[in-house]
C-alpha cells in the first residue's frame, strides 16, 4: 500500500505537483495532460527524484528502504529505455530483473535463469531471446520491459505509457496482459490512452495544474472527460475488449 502525504515535486523552483495527499488503492490509473507530472509522480515513488512531503510504502517511509528492498516491492516500466547496452541480449536484459535478489551481477543461478525464461516464454519472446536489444521492434521491447519487471517479482508494477509506441495489435496484447496482471500484482497505470484506461478500469487519479483529482468511479463519461481535457470528447469507443 502506497500513501502520499503532502507530496510536492519541483524542478529548478518550478512546482509540478503541490501538496498531494492520497492513499493509493490497490490499482490506479494516472491520467492528465502532457507535462502534468505523471512520470514525476512515478519517479518520486521510485525515489528517482527529490521531493517534499512523505511517501509511505506499507506504512513505512519509502525513503528508508534501500534500493534493493524497494525494487523487491516496486518495478517501474518506462515508456521506452533511454539508455542501455545495445549489445545486451533480450535474455540477459530480462535476467537483470533478478538483480535486487542478488549480491552481485555474477550471482545468477539456475533458478534465476528459469524465472527469466518463464517470463520470456509468457510473452512469446523465446525466438528473440538471444537477439540484441537494439534489433527489437518497439512492440517487442515493450513486452521485454514487462518480462523484466515480472522477473523482478515485485508486488507493485508501474506502467508509464505502455502503449505509447505501439501499433493497435501490440497495444491490444499489452492491454490484455496488464488486465491479467491485476489478478496477481498491484498496478499503477500511467496513460494518455483513454481506451486503455477504460478497458483496465481502475480508479483514476487525474493530474492537472499541480493538483490531483481522484475518481473512484464515474470518470469515463463524455462530460467529465471533455471538461478535464478541455476538448470535446464524444462516445469513447471500446477498443480493447
Ligand atoms: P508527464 O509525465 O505528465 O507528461 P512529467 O512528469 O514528465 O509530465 O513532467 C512534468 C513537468 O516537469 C514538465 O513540464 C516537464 O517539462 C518538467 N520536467 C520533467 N523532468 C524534468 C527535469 N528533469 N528537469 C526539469 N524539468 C523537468
Ligand atoms: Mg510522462
Amino acid at each position: 500500500m502506497i500513501e502520499l502525504k503532502n507530496l510536492s515535486c519541483s524542478y529548478e523552483n518550478r512546482t509540478v505537483l503541490q501538496n498531494i495527499s492520497l492513499q493509493i488503492p490497490e490499482h490506479i490509473s494516472i491520467l492528465g495532460p502532457n507535462g502534468s507530472g505523471k512520470s514525476t509522480l512515478a519517479k518520486a515513488i521510485c525515489q528517482l527524484i527529490e521531493y517534499q512531503g512523505t511517501i509511505e510504502l506499507d506504512a513505512k517511509n519509502i525513503a528508508t528502504y534501500n534500493a534493493k528492498q524497494r525494487a523487491k516491492k516496486i518495478a517501474y516500466i518506462p515508456t521506452k529505455l533511454e539508455f542501455y547496452d545495445e549489445f545486451l541480449s533480450l535474455e540477459e536484459f530480462v535476467l537483470l530483473g533478478r538483480f535486487p535478489h542478488k549480491q552481485s551481477f555474477i550471482d545468477y543461478d539456475e533458478s534465476d535463469r528459469n524465472i527469466a525464461k518463464c517470463h520470456i516464454d509468457m510473452f512469446s519472446l523465446s525466438k528473440l531471446a538471444t537477439h540484441p536489444l537494439r534489433s527489437l521492434s518497439s512492440g517487442e521491447m515493450a513486452l521485454g520491459l514487462i518480462a523484466q519487471a515480472l522477473t523482478q517479482e515485485s508486488s507493485i508494477i508501474i506502467f508509464d505509457e505502455p502503449t505509447a509506441n505501439l501499433d493497435p495489435k501490440n497495444a491490444q496484447i499489452i492491454a490484455h496482459h496488464i488486465k491479467q496482471l491485476k489478478q496477481t500484482h498491484q498496478t499503477i497505470l500511467i496513460t494518455h490512452d483513454l481506451h486503455l484506461a477504460h478497458f483496465i478500469d481502475n480508479p483514476v487519479l487525474f493530474l492537472k495544474e499541480k493538483q490531483a483529482h481522484y475518481f473512484e468511479k464515474n470518470f469515463f463519461n463524455d462530460a467529465t472527460l471533455s471538461s478535464l481535457y478541455d476538448v470535446s470528447i464524444q462516445s469513447l469507443a471500446v477498443q480493447y475488449a
